[in-house]
């Protein structure tokens, strides 16, 4: 569903899926607490309201205890899951609705096509738009010895409601940060070895909505972003996205910098790679008053430099999608080494 205003229809959307003893489970995050989208949700007697914190990104942990926390709450599953907020909360409703129909840790199921049970009927009611999380097939999750995602078509919401409203009130770095994740899928899915005609057509379209909102004046901008990050989602479900996205891993698992802000330290280094991507960035940031924090890998010790190399060179198909088959002899460890200590 798409559209202002298409939020009022979630009560009518989960009306059809309602039992007779089940309950909703709410996954709101937490910049809502207490504000209007709170207190405009549609729960009736019984439902369950998660509050997600959004200082850390999703852990493998948490996803175990949010699940074990709903099984206290009811002997029978939720009838659905309605992860509202950014890419943590909807990773974190997607995870939660996998968890609470497969046994064991979410750790177990990090990688591709492990999950062999359907999840709880799960709905994304995006608050912030870029990550494409509302329609890729993968949540992702950091575990005790990685960050990847669970990957798999049970994976994907079963419904999307797209309202523009609901953007309101994001700060403006935020806001460029998120946004910039979706251009740099973009960039990467395009430009990558993976490509095809699927990935790019809704690659470029999703790229030119992008320009439209970070170097135009247009009206609309908050309907376009919201389909700029719905196909940029689409684009990379068939390609892959690249560097940038394998150096971001790479902050985020050692220094937990976040998604949107790690993709745009890490793109600002890659001018060898994406030239144009990286210039047109640039302009962007400009055009935006945005101003990247610096050398946040300074105070880094050998073993964590090495590490955040390690992790970042382990993530192989970003690489190939990026470099070809040969990205190993392309990328050596030094290179990114290079590359961490630039940023
Ligand atoms: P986020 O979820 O980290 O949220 C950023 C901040 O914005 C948080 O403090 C949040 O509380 C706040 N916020 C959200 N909506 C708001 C609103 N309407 N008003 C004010 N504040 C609001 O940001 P993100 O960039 O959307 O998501 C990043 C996460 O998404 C990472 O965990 C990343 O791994 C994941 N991700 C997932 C995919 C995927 O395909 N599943 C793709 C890219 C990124
Ligand atoms: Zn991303």
């Amino acid at each position: 569903m798409f559209g202002r205003g298409s939020f009022n229809q979630l009560d009518a959307i989960l009306a059809e899926k309602r039992s007779d003893d089940g309950f909703m489970l709410f996954v709101l995050d937490e910049a809502h607490k207490g504000k209007e989208l709170e207190k405009r949700l549609p729960m009736r007697k019984g439902d369950m309201l998660l509050v997600i914190r959004t200082d850390y990104e999703p852990k493998t942990e948490y996803i175990d205890q949010y699940v074990d926390q709903i099984k206290a709450w009811s002997n029978v599953l939720p009838d659905g899951v309605i992860g509202l907020g950014g890419g943590i909360t909807m990773d974190s409703a997607k995870a939660i609705s996998l968890m609470l129909t497969n046994p064991g840790s979410s750790q177990d199921y990090q990688g591709w096509d492990l999950i062999n049970n359907p999840a709880v009927y799960h709905v994304a009611v995006p608050t912030l738009a870029g990550t494409g999380a509302e329609i890729s097939r993968t949540c992702i999750l950091t575990g005790p010895e990685k960050k990847l995602g669970i990957n798999s078509d049970y994976t994907l919401f079963d419904q999307l409601v797209l309202d523009p409203d609901l953007l309101a009130g994001v700060p403006k770095e935020q806001w460029f940060y998120t946004g910039m994740d979706c251009y740099i899928h973009n960039v990467e899915s395009l430009e990558g070895h993976f490509i095809n005609a699927f990935s790019r057509a809704y690659g470029e379209k999703s790229l030119e909505l992008c320009r439209e909102v970070f170097l135009g004046d247009h009206p609309e901008s908050d309907e376009k972003l919201m389909m700029a990050s719905y196909f940029g989602g689409m684009s990379i479900a068939y390609s892959q996205v690249g560097a940038c996205h394998a150096l971001s891993y790479g902050l985020s698992f050692v220094l937990g910098i976040h998604h949107g802000i790690g993709c745009c330290i890490a793109f600002n280094v890659l001018d060898e790679i994406y030239p144009q991507g990286v210039a047109e960035f640039r302009e962007m940031m400009k055009k935006q008053g945005i101003v990247l924090p610096k050398v946040v890998t300074e105070d880094l010790s050998e073993e964590q430099m090495e590490l955040m190399i390690t992790t970042t060179l382990n993530l192989a198909p970003l690489w190939e999608n990026c470099l070809g088959k040969d990205w190993r002899q392309k990328m050596p460890r030094q290179r990114v080494g290079e590359l961490f200590r630039k940023m």
